[in-house]
């Protein structure tokens, strides 16, 4: 009978177990997640051992994992049916610190090719986390190999580790980690659960706890598209989403270059920060061959994006050992802009593929969309394509794209006319909107708050200017008839300009209404409503900022002009009021008047003149 030997670590590995188990790892929980991943391991290798052939002890038991929790003795135990390690293997595996196993294993066997085994392993040192919690550890291996005999292998970390024979021990490894007072929680199954859960869900062999199967779920994002059933996306979906709905829209893609990349992404049903949950946080997990890297990982999409829910996961993530960090923030970019552009992409197609269902997420979603417009110049464009409007060709409630507007525009119109009111009536009731009707031009009506922002950060779509109506340089084809001479029409003007003073900037004859006796047009060519507004609400008391210089368009065709025309000889100062009137009535029209009592108490004046003459 052979008998218990001692070895002894080297120095240097003395101080490499060092530092592994009082700096490498941010969480004492990573231990689990490092010998389940061993585990794994082990039963991949079992699995490509036997499909190729080899003749295996025990052929028949299934390669599984098992945890067992003991409160009372203050230990853990995680066993495997994998391939188990032989005398040799134990003192080059488990005896050398950063020697791996696994690496060993796959150049064996592959060469310089790269075989599609779900290997976890590779830097040699996971298994030493167990000596942030433990004691003692226990391993009772036995090799997958019919002739090797069970061996024990014993360390306390210091100094170095015992083996020992292992009688007839069932194929596969047994570690049992002894747990310090400080780690006892570990032998809590509740505890223990939590943590498999987050690392090792996804972990391709069944995980028991105390007898109690765990990983139910696949990962299915590693697997052929055609091979996945709906109800295993939805359940997935329910799974990572935490969302009881299905999802609304599904992405699922490989790439290989510039990264290899495997990711199934999922937009819900609804979007939570509208039902007054908050803001959200993006729900795409980071993983690498199906080990949690990081929840909610941070800086994986543009916060924009924050709606995805779903799985990243890829190999070439160059991981320092410890896992957590990733040591390079460039390709967390890169990966970034690769994921965000296919998601668009995406986007775009589905919105050819399936309108409908594309316009119910837009309906949802587009504030998001708009955000990465006004914020994010790298997918400007590719956002530019997505989003919608209603229009003045189309039937109310139709929506169409940017670029299927430009498709429609006649030669002769170089820009895309949008107009911004709350909604299609307004907008159809706007005098700006006129000179577009009579030329039978299209325009985007826009009437979420937001697309004022959206147009000034997108300035260009498919190398047209977007314009907003109010600012179009765009004359009546014709040129409005009236019966006021040109020369009374001018006058007209003069006098207006002089009544109302520096309450207007110009006061010019129209070339643009048609239904409207006049209208305010802003001096500033650059300045919009909403600018106007933020530069008001920055300099409280200046009025100049806020109100002044809007330049007055008067259609010298609209009897209302004709009429003052007449009144202004006849009775000065009830005209007078009317071209008051007049001018805060274009800057209601415009949404611009401040302050409507003024307007209240000289309306209600010339009211009770109409009426005296009758
Ligand atoms: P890595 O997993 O990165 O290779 P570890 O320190 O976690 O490094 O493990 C070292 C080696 O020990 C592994 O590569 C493997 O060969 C061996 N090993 C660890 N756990 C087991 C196990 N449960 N079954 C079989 N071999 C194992
Ligand atoms: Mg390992």
């Amino acid at each position: 009978m052979s008998k218990t030997e001692s070895h002894q670590f080297q120095a240097e590995i003395q101080q490499l177990l060092n530092i592994v188990i009082h700096s490498l790892y941010t969480d004492k929980e990573i231990f689990m997640r490092e010998l389940i991943s061993n585990a794994a391991d082990a039963c991949e290798k079992l699995r490509f051992n036997q499909t190729s052939g080899k003749a295996v002890y025990q052929p028949d038991v299934a390669p599984v994992i098992d945890v067992t929790t003991d409160e009372k003795e203050g230990t853990v135990t995680i066993r495997d049916t994998g391939v188990g390690m032989t005398h040799g293997e134990l003192v080059e595996n488990l005896g050398t610190i950063a020697h791996s196993g696994t690496k060993a294993f796959l150049r064996q066997i592959a060469g310089d090719s790269k075989p599609d085994l779900g290997l976890i392993g590779q830097f040699g040192v996971g298994f030493y986390s167990a000596f942030m919690v433990a004691t003692r550890v226990t391993a009772l291996s036995r090799s997958a190999d019919p002739d090797q005999p069970g061996w024990s292998w014993t360390s306390e970390g210091m100094g170095g580790y015992e083996l020992a024979p292992g009688g007839d021990l069932p194929r596969g490894t047994q570690i049992t980690l002894k747990l310090k007072e400080d780690a006892l929680e570990f032998s809590k199954e509740a505890t223990v659960e939590g943590i498999i859960e987050r690392y090792s869900s996804f972990i391709p062999f069944p995980i028991q706890l105390n007898g109690r199967r765990l990983n139910t779920v696949q990962a299915i994002w590693a697997r052929n598209k055609n091979d996945i059933k709906e109800e295993e996306y939805n359940s997935f979906y329910t799974f990572v989403g935490h969302d009881h709905d299905q999802p609304l829209l599904r992405l699922h893609f490989t790439a290989d270059a510039p990264l290899a990349i495997q990711a199934l992404l999922f937009v819900p049903k609804r979007n939570f920060e509208t039902m007054g949950m908050g803001r959200m946080d993006s729900e795409v997990n980071l993983y690498c061959r199906k080990i949690l890297i990081q929840a909610k990982a941070k800086g994986l999409f543009p916060d924009w994006l924050r709606f995805l829910k779903g799985v990243v996961d890829s190999e070439d993530l160059p991981l320092n050992i410890s896992r957590e960090t990733m040591q390079d923030t460039t390709l967390m970019q890169k990966l970034n802009k690769v994921l965000t552009s296919r998601f668009l992409k995406f986007l775009d197609e589905h919105s050819e593929k399936d309108p409908a269902s594309y316009e119910t997420f837009y309906s949802e979603f587009q504030r998001y969309l708009k955000e990465g417009v006004v914020t994010d110049f790298t997918h400007q464009e590719a956002l530019g394509r997505l989003l919608r409007y209603e229009s003045s060709s189309l039937e109310a409630g139709k929506l169409t794209s940017l670029a299927d507007y430009v498709k429609r525009m006649p030669a002769e119109q170089k820009e895309i006319y949008v107009l911004l009111a709350p909604n299609r009536a307004a907008a159809e009731a706007n005098p700006y909107f006129e000179v577009f009707r009579a030329r039978k031009w299209e325009v985007l009506f826009l009437s979420d708050p937001w697309d004022e922002f959206v147009v000034e950060h997108l300035r260009v779509f498919g190398g047209k200017t977007l314009r907003l109506a109010e600012k179009a340089d765009l004359n009546l084809e014709d040129k409005p008839k009236g019966s006021l001479s040109e020369e009374a029409a001018k006058t007209l003007a003069g006098w207006l300009k002089q009544t109302l003073g520096d309450k207007v900037g110009e006061v010019r004859l129209s070339q643009r209404l048609v239904d409207s006796p006049a209208v305010i047009v802003d001096s500033d060519k650059h300045m919009t409503a909403s600018m106007r507004r933020i530069l008001k609400a920055m300099k409280q008391d200046s009025q100049e900022m806020a109100g002044a210089k809007h330049d007055l368009e008067i259609n010298v065709a609209h009897p209302l002009m004709t009429q003052l025309e007449a009144m202004r000889q006849e009775d000065s100062a009830l005209a007078a009021s009317v071209a008051e009137q007049l001018l805060d009535n274009c800057k209601v029209a415009a949404g611009l008047l401040e302050d409507p009592r003024q307007m209240v108490s000289r309306l209600n004046q010339l009211l009770e003149r109409v009426l005296a003459k009758k």
